[in-house]
C-alpha cells in the first residue's frame, strides 16, 4: 500500500510499504479520510516527544473495515463503516485505574506513537472502533476525533448555562468548541481571531460577537474564557478579561516551557478557576452521536480533501492558514 513515512523530523515521503495485517484483537481499516492537525505539524517538526521515527502519522480518521482478526468478538464485519478513537491507554497505571485514562502514564496513540492513517490501510484495536451507519460521509466521520477532544474540554469546564463566554481562536478546534458551547446553553459567545474569514464562519455558527483582537474587548468582562490558540500571550490576555468568579479553560497547546502571568491574588480574591483539557476521555461516543445526528455540523470548516501525493501541499496550506480544516483521502 501507499503511506506517508516520516523517516526523521522534517522529511517525509510517499512510500510503498507492506499492507498491515490485523494482530490479535485488531481490525484493518481502509482509510477514507484523515485530518491534519497541529499535532501532525509538531510530529513533522520533531517537536512531539513521544513520537518514534520512522512513523506514519495520522490520528483523525475514519474508513471501512477491510480485515478482522480471528479473535475479534465485536460486530465489525468487513465493509462496516467506522471512526477510530486513536487513544491507546494502558489500563494498568494509577491514572487509568482512577478513570483518568487520558493522563495515562504509558500514554500512546495511533498516528502519534504507532503507525497511523496517512496511508491506504491502518491496523487498529477493534475496541477503538466506533461503528457508523452505512453511507456515513468519510470526511465528516474524520471530524469525530477532534470533536471528541472538544466534548472532553466542555466536560472539564462544567455547566455554562447563560454564562458570557469569550473564545480565542477560530480554527478547527475553536469552531467546534463554539458549536458545543452554543448547544450547551452558553450565554452570548464572543469569538476572537485575526482572520476575518474565520470570524464570518464563527458568526454563522452562533457567535454573538466577534473581534479581531483582545484589544477590541477592553473594558468587557466574561464569566468563562476558552483559549483555542495555544499562544501564551493570548491565554494571558483572555484570562485578564475574566470577571470575578470566572473560569478559564486552557484547550490550545502552548509550548511546554511557556508560563503565564495570572495573578495568584486574583485567583484567590476573585475565585478564578483554571482548567486544562487533554485529548479524549470517554468522549468519542458522544461525538459520534453529535455529528451523526447533524446537531454539530463541521461542514463549514472543511476544504476538499487532497490525495496522499499532496500531503506536502496540504501541510503547506495548514501552516499558511489557508482554509480551516484539511483532510487527506488516501
Ligand atoms: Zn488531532
Ligand atoms: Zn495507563
Amino acid at each position: 500500500m501507499r503511506a506517508i513515512v516520516l523517516d526523521k523530523p522534517g522529511s517525509f515521503r510517499v512510500a510503498q510499504v507492506p499492507d498491515p495485517v490485523p494482530g490479535p484483537g485488531q481490525i484493518v481499516v481502509r482509510v477514507d479520510a484523515c485530518g491534519i492537525c497541529g499535532t501532525d505539524l509538531h510530529i513533522m517538526d520533531g517537536e512531539f516527544p513521544p513520537t518514534p521515527y520512522p512513523i506514519t502519522p495520522g490520528h483523525e480518521f475514519a474508513g471501512t473495515v477491510a480485515a478482522v482478526a480471528g479473535d475479534v468478538r465485536m460486530d465489525l464485519p468487513v465493509g462496516a463503516r467506522v471512526a477510530v478513537d486513536p487513544s491507546l491507554y494502558c489500563g494498568y497505571c494509577r491514572r487509568c485505574r482512577s478513570g483518568r485514562d487520558n493522563l495515562c502514564e504509558n500514554w500512546a496513540a495511533i498516528g502519534d506513537t504507532v503507525d497511523g492513517a496517512f496511508a491506504e490501510y491502518v491496523a487498529v484495536p477493534a475496541a477503538n472502533a466506533h461503528r457508523l451507519p452505512d453511507g456515513f460521509d468519510g470526511q465528516l466521520a474524520a471530524m469525530i476525533e477532534p470533536l471528541a477532544c472538544a466534548v472532553h474540554g466542555l466536560r472539564r469546564l462544567g455547566p455554562i448555562f447563560g454564562d458570557s463566554v469569550v473564545l480565542t481562536g477560530a480554527g478547527t478546534m475553536g469552531l467546534l468548541l463554539l458549536q458545543l458551547l452554543v448547544h450547551a446553553g452558553a450565554g452570548p459567545v464572543t469569538v476572537v481571531d485575526r482572520v476575518d474569514g474565520r470570524l464570518a464562519v464563527a458568526r454563522k455558527l452562533g457567535a454573538a460577537q466577534t473581534a479581531s483582537g483582545l484589544g477590541d474587548l477592553d473594558g468587557e468582562r466574561f464569566e468563562v474564557a476558552v483559549d483555542a490558540t495555544g499562544v501564551p500571550s493570548v491565554v494571558d490576555g483572555v484570562a485578564a478579561l475574566l470577571d470575578r468568579g470566572g473560569r478559564l479553560l486552557i484547550f490550545g497547546v502552548t509550548p511546554a516551557e511557556a508560563t503565564m502571568s495570572l495573578s495568584p491574588f486574583r485567583v484567590y480574591n476573585d475565585e478564578i478557576t483554571v482548567t486544562g483539557s487533554m485529548a479524549i476521555l470517554r468522549s468519542f461516543a458522544p461525538a459520534v452521536e453529535l455529528i451523526g445526528s447533524g446537531v454539530i455540523d463541521p461542514r463549514p470548516l472543511l476544504s476538499e480533501p487532497l490525495p496522499l501525493e499532496e500531503f506536502g501541499e496540504a501541510l503547506h496550506r495548514v501552516r499558511t492558514g489557508q482554509g480551516i480544516k484539511w483532510h487527506i483521502r488516501p
